[in-house]
């Protein structure tokens, strides 16, 4: 395979430093299977990368070194709690990237972030996407799509999409993607609340639901697709035919753990979504819009409405991890 994503050392800018970002997800279906030995669900997923950025900038340095702006930042907006030192995935994805390569992990970098942390959006698979991409250039590792792909899924299930971007179907933990070619843009809000969801709190929530036997069994070995309807919804429209099919499984355990989130999803429809859903674990509320101009409109109304801390209008599908500049 081609080296596609560094396209070279020449997109190197003159100071040294090679930027990357990588866009937010938002999961349109989300069906999790029962508890696997390892500690996942087996899931089958439809993803959709989403016009929310964080971007990564890599400089040449003496060792590794991490410096964070915005969300989830000691500076930036939202809860700080996003670390800077090697508990940081980006951290990992660079020693990770290193090791591949035979070479020392040597860079400064910056991760400037615009999409919150805990919220459901993949933020920190976005950032170490984008660290695979731009370190694959600062260093000149030549990591093929194949290579980055194989380390994005020993980072997390969802940083192989992170990395693709688009629209793909995500099937094992999340990490086996199935590229789907949509036709036409899809407009949203996001609607972020004030505090983050634990990931693996709420799928632990979603086995308590099941044990005490509050929602329906697990879709046994998921073989009736339910993530066809949303594909070919997806694929070409109307909004009505994919506000019909959006669905996640996680939904109710975060619901559990966040009651409040009731509220938040029916503001979201009184204030005139097509459908809204939360995104991944939560607490993001993901509402679908018509077109751009409704998406607008709608975000004008949820910012208002005080339900959430911060609204943003948003579209997709859009490319996953590239070079920037
Ligand atoms: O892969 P990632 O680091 O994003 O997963 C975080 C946690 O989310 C896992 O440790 C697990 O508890 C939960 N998870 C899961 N099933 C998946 C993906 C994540 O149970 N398919």
């Amino acid at each position: 395979m081609n080296n596609a994503t560094s396209g070279g050392p020449g997109r190197i800018a003159g100071n040294g430093a090679v930027v990357a970002r990588a866009p937010a997800k938002v999961n349109v279906h989300l069906q999790a299977g029962p508890l696997r030995p390892d500690g996942f669900h087996e899931l089958r997923t439809v993803y959709l990368a989403v016009s929310l950025f964080d971007t990564v900038t890599a400089r040449p340095g003496d060792g590794l070194s991490l410096g964070l702006r915005g969300e989830g930042s000691a500076s930036g907006r939202g809860p700080a709690s996003v670390p800077s030192d090697r508990r940081n995935i980006v951290w990992q994805a660079a020693e990770l990237l290193a090791r591949h390569a035979g070479i020392t992990a040597d860079a400064h970098l910056e991760i400037d972030k615009s999409i919150p942390a805990a919220a459901g959006l993949a933020g920190g698979s976005a950032d170490a996407a984008a660290t695979l991409v731009a370190l694959d250039a600062l260093w000149g590792t030549r990591a093929t799509r194949g290579d980055l792909a194989g380390l994005a899924a020993q980072l997390g299930s969802d940083v192989p999409f992170s990395l693709l971007g688009g629209v793909a179907l995500g099937t094992g933990r999340g990490e086996q993607l199935f590229p789907v070619l949509a036709r036409r843009r899809w407009d949203w809000v996001l609607g972020i609340a004030g505090e983050g969801l634990s990931t693996p709190t709420v799928y632990a929530e979603l086995d308590t639901l099941r044990a005490e036997g509050r929602v329906g069994p697990v879709a046994a070995g998921h073989a009736g697709d339910a993530a066809e309807p949303v594909i070919a919804a997806l694929r070409s429209g109307p909004a009505s035919a994919l506000a019909a099919t959006l669905d996640n499984d996680l939904q109710a355990a975060a619901l559990r753990l966040r009651p409040e989130l009731r509220r938040a999803l029916a503001a979201a429809g009184e204030a005139g979504a097509r459908a809204a859903l939360l995104s991944g674990s939560g607490p993001t509320v993901a509402a679908l819009a018509e077109d751009e101009d409704a998406a607008v409109k709608l975000a004008a109304t949820l910012a208002g409405a005080g339900v959430f801390r911060t609204v943003r209008a948003v579209h997709g599908p859009v490319p996953g991890a590239r070079l920037v500049g």
